[in-house]
């Protein structure tokens, strides 16, 4: 019998095919006339076309929104905030635009009202990752939570076959490490289950054809469900490691989640193994590190950190940046297992069960 805590988050989430149409009417149900649209420079045109839909509603729009969130591009879009009186923010687009919204409403107390197009799960999370002098750092608030997510299918349909399939398999990653947190709960085990099927289902015919608005509907309610999990309960080795990595060698953030999961998996096999077992059921797959790394082959995506931009000279230095300040793990983080890890992903080698089998020494 495991005693736990479960927070709920609150928050309203609006989801279907073309739901975009009710912007307005949850603008104004906020009482507020006067939003800012936020995006990334690729989705400019996106963003004026909700500006137009908005009409008198809307300000404007600041589409200067990049990975990471620096605080300099913060500062600048502040400083659009201030001039245009803006009374809300609307962010439409990934984790990029999302973590900009969540930096200016902290900054600001303005509401938010996210139309998430990726995969990430940022839109559910009261976290906030942001970059000061070129190092990332977190702030978590239940204050970021945007006040409404509409989640339109419809706006998925352009986001590329390639990121679409590293943005699910990032969100598989919020929900397999839910599931071996220190913090796990039922609840959030379930929620967990049903993201990874939704998304595991999903991917492969997106891959076939990203058009298919079924397996898009599929793919954004798997990822709405793997967010609520990561702003649920404490994520452990792979998203350090995938932090880590990000940072130190700037690191495409949704490639990195792929090629490391089936390793950071496998470490955790000996120590977690009812969880890496309900992983490896919700996959369809016999056994979650293998299963994986055969789906992300199959899925054409990149398995090997040296096919993303990390160099080699740089798995020394990743391994102690991982170990000096550890995310809780259930199998113990040491220098010379992650050093190993990071080898075996460097190379993309099927993960080494074998080994990572006797790491039950938490
Ligand atoms: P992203 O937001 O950077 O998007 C990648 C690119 O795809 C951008 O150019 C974007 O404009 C474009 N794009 C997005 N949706 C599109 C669509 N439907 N059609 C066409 N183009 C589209 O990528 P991401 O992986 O969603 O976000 C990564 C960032 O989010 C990182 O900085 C990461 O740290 C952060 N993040 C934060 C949390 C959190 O809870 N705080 C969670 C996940 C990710």
């Amino acid at each position: 019998m495991l005693p736990f805590v479960y927070t709920a988050l609150p928050m309203r989430v609006i989801f279907g095919s073309g739901t975009l149409v009710h912007l307005n009417r949850e603008l104004a149900a906020l009482d507020r006339h006067r939003a800012l649209v936020l995006s990334t420079p690729a989705q400019e045109q996106q963003a004026n076309a909700i500006a137009d839909q908005l009409g008198r509603s809307s300000v404007g729009i600041f589409a200067g929104a990049v990975m990471h969130t620096p605080v300099e591009v913060t500062e600048r879009a502040l400083q659009k905030v201030a001039k245009t009186g803006a009374d809300a923010l609307v962010s439409v687009g990934g984790g990029s635009t999302i973590g900009l919204g969540k930096a200016l409403s902290l900054r600001t107390s303005l509401p938010q009202i996210v139309v998430p197009t990726t995969y990430a799960g940022s839109e559910v999370t009261p976290i906030l990752g942001q970059t000061v002098g070129g190092r990332k750092t977190t702030v978590r608030d239940p204050n970021l939570l945007p006040k409404v997510v509409l989640y339109d299918v419809d706006l998925t349909l352009t986001l590329p076959g390639p990121l679409s399939i590293t943005s699910g398999i990032n969100a598989i990653a919020h929900a397999a490490e839910a599931l071996y947190a220190i913090n796990a709960n039922p609840v959030v085990s379930a929620i967990a289950e049903i993201g990874i099927a939704s998304l595991a289902r999903a991917l492969p015919r997106i891959r076939e054809m990203p058009a298919d608005r079924s397996a898009r509907y599929d793919a954004l309610l798997g990822a709405w469900t793997c967010g609520i999990c990561l702003g649920s309960v404490d994520m452990a080795l792979h998203h350090k490691l995938c932090h880590t990595l990000g940072g130190a060698f700037d690191l495409p953030h949704s490639e990195t989640h792929t090629a490391l999961l089936p390793y950071t998996l496998a470490y955790n096999s000996g120590s977690s193994p009812v969880a890496i077992q309900r992983i490896a059921s919700a996959l369809g797959a016999e056994d979650a590190p293998r299963g994986l790394f055969e789906l992300v082959g199959r899925l054409g995506a990149p398995r090997a950190l040296k096919d993303i931009g990390m160099p080699r000279e740089g798995i020394r230095l990743a391994s102690e940046l991982a170990v000096a300040s550890p995310y809780p793990n259930p199998a113990r983080v040491t220098q010379d297992r992650v050093h190993h890890l990071l080898e075996r992903a460097w190379e993309g080698l099927p993960p080494d069960l074998k080994e990572y089998r006797g790491f039950n020494d938490a």
